[in-house]
């Protein structure tokens, strides 16, 4: 029987979950997981990272962080730096979420700064683009051009296999409307071949592009078979382990 290609699974838990419930999840989730052949990972708040990453120490589950600071220490009251999440447990940070940039003011040139230090500290960074409802009536794919080229700028051929893409609508996020299978793989073409033209295609075709907005168990399998989508970023149905363990095993089915 053909062997089914591996995915990547990552939990966005936001801003919710102490230190001992993340400690709890991931002692609940490991078995629930641990034949899975995905690559599992869970964005916790900065306060849990430390705990869940000793519990979740030795199995295939990766722990992150949701944010970080480009710099590398400073007085930077309330910020964070990617040494300081790499030492709490972090193997990867998620970078550019749409309520970072909508919310909080986060730019490309934010998120491309944030992504450089990422990778000179060897954290995988889960770069996030994405459109609004209006922008997919007045052209997503120069937007989604946009968020990309200038996020990855100054990014060398070599680093296409150190960076992970995640293709997330605004308008899916905590919405309940997700975006149909073919929505997402059309779109998430059209973010490779912008990738290509950084990296070159095979290099492109190589980084894991996730689709994240209302990712549920009932709609996962579904979008994970699409050519272009890799795996996905999961936000409201991350911060229960069943839910988030039956995401993870659809790629089995
Ligand atoms: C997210 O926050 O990245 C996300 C995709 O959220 P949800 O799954 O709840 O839409």
């Amino acid at each position: 029987m053909a062997k089914k290609k591996s995915c990547v699974v990552i939990g966005n838990w936001k801003m919710y979950k102490t230190g001992s419930q993340a400690k709890e999840f991931v002692k609940t989730l490991i078995p629930l997981v641990e034949k899975s052949n995905a690559q599992i990972g869970l964005a916790v708040p900065f306060t849990a990272l430390e705990s869940a990453a000793k519990e979740a120490e030795g199995t295939n589950i990766l722990i992150g962080a949701q944010n970080m600071n480009d710099a590398s220490e400073g007085a930077f009251t309330g910020e964070i730096a990617a040494s300081m999440i790499k030492n709490a447990g972090a193997h990867f940070v998620i970078l550019g979420h749409s309520e970072r940039r909508q919310i909080f003011h986060e730019t490309d040139e934010m998120v491309n700064l944030k992504l450089h230090k990422a990778l000179e500290e060897e954290i995988t960074p889960i770069i996030c683009v994405g459109e609004s409802k209006e922008d997919r009536k007045t052209g997503h794919e120069e937007i989604l051009e946009e968020q990309i080229l200038k996020s990855l700028k100054g990014l060398k051929k070599t680093d296409a296999s150190k960076i992970i893409v995640a293709y997330e609508p605004i308008w899916a996020i905590g919405t309940g409307e997700t975006a149909t299978p073919k929505i997402a793989q059309e779109t998430q073409k059209h973010c490779r071949d912008v990738c290509a033209s950084i990296f070159g295609k095979l290099k492109a075709a190589k980084i894991p592009i996730l689709y994240g907005g209302s990712v549920k168990p009932e709609n996962a399998q579904t979008l994970m078979k699409q050519k272009d989508i890799n795996g996905v970023l999961v936000g409201g149905s991350s911060l229960n382990p069943k839910k988030f363990a039956a995401i993870v095993n659809c790629n089995k089915k």
